[in-house]
């Protein structure tokens, strides 16, 4: 039985060589360099198209577990990343070229694997396929992938804000509700008195912008207009607009105040929350002084900042199960940033994760998904369920996604320690589970 991967990216290598190393035949399609996208710039497999840092190398942060958990399940890129990794400091930096030349030679040379330089323009109708083009996705393929998920939801832009953790933020000052106090209490709604609402604007009009990625002119939908260019065209547009304070009476005052900033629920959990209308293209530094800004969120931390750039993802929650496997049609996995995890080595960890599941369905043995409690296993679940599907947003892994820990401690350094702790010891168990079932 042989699998056919469409994409030689950061999980299209990983899932490659899981599978490979699994007995699997697989033939990874990789269209550069006949083809390429606006930013990749080598015919290396599994390029880093922008940072070479790949976050924190720390157990004690979300995204240092991750890598953890990946080197625990023998992942190809983590091998390659430790060996060329560069000096910086709490973080896991790699020479990019040494990287990326070193992938290409480990699956070059893999017996199990055929690396065959060519894009892909239709998803297979028969055998098994693991679709990993990325958040560049386009042309011919971006109009198969909407075939095969049977509807439209295949976004290009992503218009995203930033997203903060509820702990976070300073429910003294702000209140749950709902505009006109309908139906649950959904909302988390943070006060500006005028004074507050017009500092906002000034700063907003003057805040410091990413140059978009995207070629060429700025040209917004309707609906996901960044934040700053609504505070340009006017000074009350805002607050006629997401900001509109009608229907909410703030309980501390018993006022309706000059403008309402709300904070949508981002996850089941309820522990995330995205700032309405804050679909933003702003530099990082500058989101953090923008929350700074806003009565009840000056300590907030983001755990996801707001980005305005190309990224074709699917609606993972409608569409794929928790091992990334098309619930219409289960020979066909999507993995990488393509399902809406965001980052390196997320799309690592998604590789892995639908190779493993893809593995076990080959070998017709049962699989079971990643445990939640691991970083792994609450990246699959959060892309593959979610509060509000319509709001689906790409996600970096962080503790609001991790499942929490019972009784929990109030102290932070500890608490994450111990979920890092929990999340290692799980996944030895689940790994045990795994492999016995191979014997
Ligand atoms: C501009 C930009 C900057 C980013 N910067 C960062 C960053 O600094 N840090 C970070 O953690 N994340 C970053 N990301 C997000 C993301 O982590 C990376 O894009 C990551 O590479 C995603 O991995 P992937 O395997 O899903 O996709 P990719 O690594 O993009 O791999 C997809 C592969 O599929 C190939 N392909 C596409 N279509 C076809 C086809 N039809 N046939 C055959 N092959 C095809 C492509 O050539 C590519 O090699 C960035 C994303 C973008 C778009």
């Amino acid at each position: 039985m042989q699998v056919t991967i469409i994409g030689g990216g950061l999980a299209g290598v990983e899932a490659a060589y899981q599978l490979a190393n699994q007995g699997v035949d697989v033939v990874l399609y990789e269209q550069r360099p006949i083809q390429t996208s606006k930013a990749h710039h080598t015919e290396y497999l599994s390029e880093l198209v922008c940072s070479n840092s790949l976050r924190s190398n720390e157990i004690g942060n979300a995204s240092g577990l991750l890598k953890e958990e990946l080197r625990i399940c023998g992942s190809l890129v983590m091998q390659v990343a430790d060996k060329n990794k560069v000096p910086a400091g709490g973080a896991l930096a790699v020479d990019r070229e040494k990287f990326s030349q070193s992938i290409t030679k480990i699956i070059e040379e893999h017996e199990h694997i055929q690396l065959i330089r060519q894009p892909v323009n239709e998803i297979p109708t028969k055998g098994y396929i693991v679709v990993a083009t990325g958040p560049l996705t386009e042309g011919p393929i971006a109009d198969s992938i909407r075939f095969v998920c049977g509807q439209d939801y295949f976004h290009f832009f992503d218009a995203a804000a930033p997203v903060v953790t509820l702990e976070s933020i300073n429910m003294e000052k702000s209140w749950w509700a709902s505009r006109y106090d309908k139906g649950e209490k959904d909302y988390i709604n943070c006060p500006l008195t005028e004074e507050e609402y017009h500092r906002l604007i000034a700063f907003l009009v003057q805040a410091k912008k990413h140059k978009p990625d995207m070629e060429g002119e700025e040209i917004y939908f309707e609906g996901c207009m960044p934040v700053e260019e609504m505070a340009r065209r006017g000074e009350k547009t805002l607050a006629f607009g997401p900001l509109k304070p009608v229907g909410l009476i703030d309980p501390h005052t018993k006022q309706e105040p000059y403008a309402v900033v709300q904070l949508r629920i981002d996850n089941k959990e309820k522990t995330l929350f995205n700032l309405v209308g804050f679909q933003t293209s702003l530099v990082f530094s500058e989101q953090k002084k923008m929350l700074s800004l806003i009565p009840g969120l000056e300590e907030a931390e983001i755990v996801r900042y707001g980005v305005m750039h190309q990224n074709s993802y699917i609606n993972s929650p409608l569409l794929l199960g928790s091992d990334g496997s098309l619930q219409a049609d289960p020979r066909i996995y999507f993995a990488g940033q393509i399902t809406g995890v965001e980052g390196y080595i997320e799309s690592v960890a998604s590789g892995l994760a639908s190779a493993w599941s893809l593995a076990a369905k080959i070998h017709g043995q049962p699989y079971e998904a990643f445990p939640d409690t691991t970083a792994i296993g609450s990246l699959m679940r959060y892309i593959s369920t979610s509060a509000d599907a319509r709001y689906f947003q790409p996600m970096n892994i962080n503790w609001g996604i991790v499942t929490e820990l019972i009784p929990r401690i109030r102290q932070k350094k500890l608490r994450n320690e111990a979920l890092g702790k929990r999340a290692l010891t799980d996944l030895d168990a689940y790994i045990n589970r795994y492999r016995s079932q191979k014997k």
